[in-house]
C-alpha cells in the first residue's frame, strides 16, 4: 500500500465516523422525538470523539510529512497536493483542540439545541441563558487552543471561512454598511409593496409540491437526496449520493417554504456537483461557509426572485395556487416577493436589509467573546443594537436574540459572517457566468438552468475544497472578491422597483 492509500484509508473512516454522527443530527432535527434529545447528544459527542481520535492520530501526521516529500514535485493545482493542503490544515486545527474539549462541546451543543427549540417558541431566554454562558466559555476554550490571534474570533472564523479574519470582515462590513444604510433609507422613504397575496392561507402539501418541482428544473437530483422537515431549515451531507436537504412550512406565508427550499438546494447543488472521485476525502466538501452561501443566494434571490425566472414560473404557481393568486397579476407578485422593509427576523429579510441583520449578529458576537458583553445581557443589548439599525423596538426574544439556531447549536463566533460573504459571492459569480454566456438571462426566462448550472460546476462546483475561497474566486471571476457587482446588482434591481432616483445611488 503507498503512503498516500494509507491515508486516503484513514481519511475515509473518519468521513464515516463524521457522516454517521451527520445523520444523527439530521435525524435529531427531523423526526427524533423530544424525549431523545439527551442519548442522542452523546451518541453524537461519541461519533465525533472517535473521528477527532483517528484524524489526530500521531501516524496520520506521519504520513503528511512522508507525503510533503514524495509529492513536492507535482503541480501546484495537482489534486493529491490538494489533498496534502486541505488535510494539513484541518490536521494541525484538530490536533490542537484536545479531545476532551471537542466531545465536551458537541455533547453540549446538542443539549443546548434541543432547549432551544423548546425556548424559541415559548419565547423563554432564560432557558437557554445558563446554556449559552457555557457555550461562551466553550467557544473561548477553542479559541484559546491557536494563540497568536489577533481577535478571538478569528481562529473560530477560520473554521468555516478560511483566509478570513475578524478584521478582515470588519472592513468589509464597514465599505458594505457604508453603501447599504442610504439605499435602505431611499427605498423606505417610498411607499411599502403590498404582499398581502403571499399571505393567504396556502396548504402545506401544494407548498412543497410545488418547491420541489421548481428544485427538479434547477437540477438537484433526487437520486442523490430528498427534503424533510424541520426548525431551522438546512442541507446536510453523508456522501456524494446522499445529499439532503431541509424546509419548514407556514400556511399563512407561501414564500417561506419556497425560497427556503431554493436557498438549501443551491447548497445542494454546490455539494452534488463536486467531483465523485473525491468523495470521502476532506476535500469532498465546498471550500468555505462564504462560498456555500453564495451558491444558496444565488439560486435563492439572483435567481429565484428575478424577473426573468417568474416570467416562466408565474403561469406555473398561478396554476398551482389558484385560490390565492389566481387574480393577481405578475408584477404584484413580483413587488411581493422583493418587498424591502425593516423587520424583526433575519431569514425573512429582503436582501437590501439582510446584510444589516447579519453584521448585527457578527458585531455581537466578537463583543460576547472579547467579553464587553455578557449573556445575560444578550437581549436588551440585542434590542438597543436593534432600534439603532433599524428603528424599530424588538417584541420578544422569540424574534430577537432567540430567532438564529446558529448560538444554540454551535459555536459563538465564526458563524454569521459567510451570510455576508455569499451575498457579495452571488452577484460576483453570477456575473461572470453571465459574461461567459450572455444567454444565460433568456435560459432563465424559459426556465432552463442548465448553462448557469454547468458554468457553477465548472468553475466553483467541482472542485470541492482543492482551492481556497480567495484562489476559487480569481479563478472563477478573475478577480478578487469585490462588493461592486453585488451593490450594481442590488441597484439594477431595486431601482426600477422603487423608482429610485440616480442622486439616490452613493
Ligand atoms: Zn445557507
Amino acid at each position: 500500500m503507498t503512503t498516500l492509500d494509507d491515508l486516503k484509508g484513514r481519511l475515509l473512516e473518519v468521513d464515516d465516523l463524521s457522516s454517521a454522527a451527520s445523520l444523527l443530527k439530521w435525524d435529531q432535527a427531523t423526526y427524533m422525538p423530544s424525549g431523545g434529545g439527551i442519548a442522542r447528544g452523546r451518541q453524537v459527542a461519541t461519533l465525533t470523539r472517535l473521528a477527532h481520535e483517528k484524524l489526530t492520530d500521531p501516524a496520520v501526521g506521519k504520513l503528511l510529512d512522508v507525503l510533503d516529500k514524495e509529492l513536492a514535485t507535482r503541480p501546484d493545482d495537482d489534486t493529491d497536493r490538494a489533498l496534502l493542503r486541505v488535510t494539513r490544515r484541518t490536521w494541525e486545527q484538530s490536533v490542537r483542540i484536545p479531545g476532551a474539549l471537542v466531545s465536551e462541546m458537541s455533547e453540549h451543543t446538542a443539549r443546548t439545541y434541543q432547549a432551544w427549540t423548546v425556548a424559541r417558541p415559548s419565547n423563554d431566554f432564560e432557558l437557554t441563558r445558563p446554556l449559552l454562558e457555557k457555550t461562551l466559555d466553550l467557544s473561548r476554550r477553542m479559541a484559546n487552543c491557536f494563540p497568536g490571534y489577533e481577535s478571538i474570533a478569528d481562529p473560530l472564523i477560520a473554521f468555516s471561512d478560511y483566509g478570513v479574519t475578524a478584521k478582515s470582515v470588519r472592513a468589509l462590513f464597514t465599505e458594505l454598511r457604508g453603501r447599504l444604510v442610504p439605499l435602505v433609507r431611499a427605498i423606505t422613504k417610498r411607499a411599502p409593496a403590498d404582499d398581502a397575496c403571499l399571505k393567504k392561507h396556502t396548504p402545506e402539501a401544494d407548498q412543497l409540491a410545488f418547491g420541489l418541482e421548481v428544485i427538479k428544473r434547477y437540477g438537484y437530483d433526487f437520486d442523490r437526496g430528498r427534503q424533510d422537515k424541520t426548525h431551522h431549515p438546512f442541507m446536510t451531507k453523508f456522501s456524494q449520493g446522499d445529499v439532503r436537504i431541509t424546509t419548514r412550512v407556514r400556511e399563512d406565508d407561501m414564500a417561506d417554504a419556497l425560497f427556503s427550499t431554493l436557498h438549501e438546494c443551491g447548497h445542494a447543488l454546490y455539494e452534488q456537483g463536486i467531483r465523485a472521485d473525491l468523495d470521502g476525502t476532506p476535500l469532498s466538501a465546498g471550500t468555505s461557509s462564504g462560498v456555500h452561501e453564495s451558491q444558496s443566494r444565488l439560486w435563492e434571490n439572483v435567481v429565484g426572485r428575478s424577473r426573468g425566472f417568474w416570467t416562466h414560473f408565474y403561469p406555473e404557481i398561478q396554476r398551482a395556487f389558484a385560490t390565492q393568486l389566481g387574480a393577481v397579476d405578475l408584477d404584484t407578485f413580483y413587488r411581493a416577493i422583493n418587498k424591502v422593509e425593516r423587520s424583526h427576523v433575519r431569514v425573512d429579510a429582503d436582501e437590501v436589509t439582510y446584510n444589516l441583520h447579519v453584521m448585527l449578529r457578527f458585531d455581537l458576537e466578537l463583543d460576547m467573546l472579547e467579553g464587553r458583553v455578557a449573556v445575560k445581557d444578550l437581549p436588551r443589548v440585542w434590542g438597543e443594537r436593534f432600534h439603532a439599525d433599524f428603528g424599530l423596538a424588538v417584541p420578544s426574544d422569540k424574534d430577537g436574540v432567540l430567532q438564529d439556531v446558529h448560538w444554540y447549536d454551535g459555536p459563538i463566533g465564526g458563524a454569521f459572517q459567510g451570510y455576508t460573504l455569499g451575498n457579495v459571492l452571488s452577484a460576483q459569480f453570477f456575473d461572470a457566468a453571465v459574461k461567459a454566456h450572455p444567454q444565460i438571462p433568456a435560459h432563465i426566462e424559459r426556465g432552463d438552468f442548465a448553462q448557469l448550472r454547468d458554468w457553477l460546476t465548472q468553475n466553483i462546483y467541482q472542485h470541492g475544497a482543492a482551492f481556497t475561497p480567495a484562489e476559487l474566486v480569481s479563478r472563477a471571476t478573475g478577480s478578487p472578491m469585490s462588493i461592486e457587482p453585488y451593490l450594481d446588482y442590488l441597484w439594477k434591481k431595486y431601482q426600477p422597483l422603487y423608482a429610485l432616483t440616480e442622486d439616490e445611488r452613493r
